[in-house]
């Protein structure tokens, strides 16, 4: 994959197709290749803003025809360097694609434009008793968590992007489009090529609209804080929930460092804490689950800090968890956030963390701790000086005993933000038998190389 040639034959062409909805601004390029990875920024040659399949299409057929590069776009919150132009090309924008196109309340689905974001949809549901669930915390476009697989605080309950996505519209690397799925709640048609897309990064194809599964709102929501003497507990705490059987909506863990990081917003005593959330049918359901969680968190040394019941307590306490990411960094100015992401099976998740806070402990970087532990998914976020080469080093070397550690366990390298530049060495490492099967598949869908190349393998 070479750089383009001919930038300004290149825009001649793209303009034919959008009109004026494209960009050379450097701060736009500049925005359009960093995304929020710590990692060095790569801008495309061009920015453009397609607003419908047929001009997605045109657009890619023309990268095709000049063997250019197409990196498409969402809202840029990927953590793994996924937007990066490191060929240069065209960085296609995707976020002008965002009308909700059909909702069914009775079937419980919607169709959206990739460009939609998760709290757009959800405001778009509004009081229709139906919901869209899964929540990364940033206000990602329904597209960009396609490209990732991502999930989030409720997808312990609900699942990821994998399980509530019934079909797509996909424009394939020639430019033509296909539609995979369907609305049916099931089917046995063929290969999944769904979920083939899903989780793709952008390397298999453009995402231009998606049928996604709601759930209905539960009638009764209550949220709380618990507090816990040390990580280990509240980790044995959320296990033994767990096991318990009480349906958890959402079950976040925040180690003390995070919680100091918020405490200017929260207030609770700087202790590791556990926010979790229980949806039921009835109130009666909800206080017998609440019950169930002040007997567990009390076993292991733990209390109810505080109940969020009205909808504003709750926000507040959702808001605060999703504020987590900046919150950290801003502990340290000037900082970047290197954030892992491993995901190991529940009952291996106490030794990891234990293992994996004494190695922090060990390098002197500091590292709020912060998870989706339901799912036995945890992330670090290693504050560093971006252009301290010993830093990065210490850094890498924490990442890759952490993988390392998450895999001899049966986890993986990435529970939800995908491998973009930052992990395709873990990636061997997690799937090296399956490398070949990728790149065959890879190689049929998309001979040029000209979709994200450089990324996943
Ligand atoms: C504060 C913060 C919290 C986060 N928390 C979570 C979390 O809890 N769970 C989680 O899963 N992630 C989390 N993330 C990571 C990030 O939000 C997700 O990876 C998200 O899914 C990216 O969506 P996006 O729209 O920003 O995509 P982008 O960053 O724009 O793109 C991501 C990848 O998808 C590709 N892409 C984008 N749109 C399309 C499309 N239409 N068709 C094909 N490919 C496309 C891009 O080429 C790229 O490879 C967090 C990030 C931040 C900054």
């Amino acid at each position: 994959m070479s750089r383009v040639a001919d930038p300004e034959e290149l825009v001649t062409a793209l303009a034919a197709i959008v009109g004026d909805r494209w960009t050379r601004s450097p701060s736009e390029l500049e925005q359009h290749g960093r995304g929020e990875t710590h990692l060095a920024p790569a801008p495309p040659d061009v920015v453009v803003y397609p607003v419908s399949t047929d001009e997605v299409s045109a657009v890619v057929r023309a990268c095709a025809q000049r063997s250019v590069p197409v990196v498409p776009y969402g809202a840029g919150s990927s953590l793994e360097g996924h937007v990066s132009a490191v060929y240069g090309g065209v960085s296609l924008d995707m976020s002008r694609m965002d009308r909700v196109l059909r909702t069914n309340v009775a079937d419980l689905d919607v169709t959206v434009e990739a460009g939609v974001t998760r709290k757009q949809l959800v405001r778009a549901l509004g009081s229709t008793g139906a919901t869209f669930f899964v929540d990364p915390g940033a206000d990602a476009t329904i597209g960009g968590m396609l490209a990732t697989g991502a999930s989030g605080t409720t997808s312990v309950r609900y699942g990821t992007m994998r399980e509530n996505t019934l079909g797509l519209t996909v424009v394939l690397a020639d430019g033509s489009v296909i539609r995979t799925g369907g609305r049916a709640r099931k089917s046995s048609a063929g290969y999944d090529l769904t979920r083939l897309f899903i989780g793709s990064e952008g390397t298999l194809g453009v995402i231009t609209e998606a049928t996604l599964r709601l759930h209905p709102v539960p009638d009764a929501i209550a949220a709380a804080a618990c507090s816990f003497p040390s990580v280990d507990a509240a980790v044995d705490a959320v296990v033994a929930l767990l096991q318990s059987g009480v349906p958890l909506a959402r079950i976040e863990l925040l180690d003390d460092v995070t919680i100091a990081s918020l405490n200017a917003y929260l207030g609770y005593p700087e202790v590791p804490m556990v926010f979790l959330e229980l949806h039921a049918f009835s109130r009666d359901a909800l206080g017998e689950q609440m019950g169930a969680v002040h007997e567990v968190v009390a076993e292991h040394g733990g209390r109810v800090h505080a109940s969020a019941t009205t909808e504003d307590e709750r926000a507040r306490l959702w808001d605060a968890r999703h504020r987590v990411y900046y919150a950290g960094i801003a502990r340290r100015p000037g900082a970047r956030s290197w954030t892992t992401d491993v995901c190991v099976p529940v009952s291996a998740l106490a030794q990891c963390i234990r293992e994996t806070r004494a190695d922090v402990a060990a390098t002197g970087i500091e590292a709020p701790l912060v998870g989706h532990v339901g799912d036995g998914n945890f992330h670090l976020l290693l504050l560093i000086d971006p252009a301290d080469p010993a830093e990065r080093e210490r850094a890498q070397g924490i990442s890759v005993r952490l993988t390392e550690r998450a895999l001899a366990a049966g986890g993986t390298c990435t529970g939800e933000h995908g491998i973009g530049l930052g992990k395709m060495s873990s990636l061997a490492k997690e799937h090296g038998d399956s490398l070949p099967v990728m790149r065959a598949i890879k190689d049929a869908l998309d001979p040029r190389h000209i979709l994200n190349p450089g990324k996943i393998m």
